[in-house]
């Protein structure tokens, strides 16, 4: 079986350094709020190309205590609304309601499934105050349109760059495009912890210290607290193990592109539709980062089927969308046809960093002999 994502393979190339990175925080007693997060967060922000990084809880965290430091500095206010795409994964929403903030849905473009400008700009009313620009999938959000739609409209633009670690244009990484950006390290993301884990970046000084504040209890001085925080903090041990990762971070993000390339090259079923085009160089896609491989096709479960068969494992990403979930129940008249229709097509192929020629080629074949209805 050709596993969706094989985090054992992935993890084990690193063995070795996880182990010693690991036994030096055990040995050292220090295992929150230390300096393999300190270091960790000079790392990232320097590899991001921002100013500061925040270590956080995780991704869901980054964006939500993103989006409460901007209302503890007036930015934002409850009731504001805050522009996201209506296909997004339920937890940039989830960042948005827990901040009493309003979410309005907006339709992804159909080849990118990322917001698009358009839309974007049709959806801004006198009310809208920020934009949460997704990188679904791995790819970049239309920034540079995004970010002078921002500018001529006053809006904060919050990057949720959590499947996107390393994707860029004009050599500007995810991260470093809005005002701010949440990610996630989740074991599954590309850059993934051994365990939860989330960061924000930024380069708004007085905004990294609300965040770093807003995590730690609301305290910026121990036993002194500005504000109702909470606990959300990186701690030494996942800090520590990912630092060892992202110094591989790009090359394993270079095999994604070389399989994604492969499988756009390869698969030539017209029942299946790619999601780049098929002359795609792997070295042309700085733009993606590749977290999934998702292709569209009318018969989902008899494709999936079909490739369970022949002993490769493929995901859906993701089968309901926010409105039609039963945790936005107010909002189940709403009708988003584009993204009804993407969460009824889409289907990802396997793509760990770790896969040989061989194992990419028996996933073409398998999709190329997918009978066509
Ligand atoms: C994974 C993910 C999150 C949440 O990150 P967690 O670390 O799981 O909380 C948020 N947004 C997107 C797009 C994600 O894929």
């Amino acid at each position: 079986m050709i596993p969706f994502l094989d985090l054992k393979a992935i993890n084990s190339q690193y063995r070795e350094e996880l182990i010693e990175a690991a036994t030096r925080v055990i040995d050292s007693g220090w295992y929150i709020q230390g300096n393999e997060v300190k270091s960790f967060e000079q790392a990232f922000a320097a590899y991001c190309g921002t100013e500061h990084c925040i270590g956080v809880a995780n991704g869901l965290d980054a964006l939500a205590l993103t989006l409460r430091a901007w209302k503890e500095l007036g930015k934002l206010q409850d009731g504001d609304e805050v522009i996201v795409p209506a296909n997004t994964y339920i937890a940039t929403i989830l960042a948005i309601t827990e901040n009493n903030l309003k979410p309005i849905l907006v339709e992804p473009d159909e080849e990118t499934f990322n917001l698009c400008p358009q839309k974007t700009a049709a959806a801004i009313t006198a009310n809208t105050r920020a934009i949460v620009a997704v990188h679904l999938y791995g790819r970049l959000a239309p920034m540079v349109d995004i970010m002078v739609l921002a500018k001529q409209h006053d809006l904060l633009v919050l990057e949720d760059a959590a499947q996107a670690h390393g994707a860029s244009v004009d050599g500007h990484r995810a991260g470093s495009w809005g005002h701010a950006a949440g990610f996630s390290f989740y074991p599954g993301k590309n850059l993934g912890a051994l365990g939860d884990a989330g960061a924000v970046t930024t380069n708004n000084e007085e905004l990294a210290q609300t965040i770093r504040a807003l995590g730690n209890y609301g305290s910026e001085q121990k036993y002194q607290n500005q504000y109702q925080g909470v606990n959300s903090r990186l701690d030494e041990l996942q800090a520590a193990l990912l630092k060892v990762k992202l110094h591989c971070l790009d090359s394993e993000t270079q095999r994604r592109r070389e399989i994604a390339s492969a499988y756009a090259n390869g698969i030539n079923n017209p029942a299946i539709r790619s999601p780049i085009a098929s002359d795609t160089k792997a070295n042309c896609l700085e733009n993606h980062a590749f977290h999934l491989y998702v292709v569209r096709t009318a018969s989902r479960t008899a494709l999936q089927e079909h490739l369970q068969g022949l002993g490769v494992q493929a995901m859906i990403h993701y089968p309901i969308p926010p409105h039609q979930q039963e945790a936005y129940e107010s909002w189940s008249a709403q009708s988003y046809p584009v993204t009804e229709i993407i969460h009824q097509e889409v289907l990802s192929l396997p793509i760990s960093p770790t896969m040989c020629d061989e194992q990419v080629n028996k996933v073409i074949e398998a999709c190329n002999s997918f009978p066509a209805y």
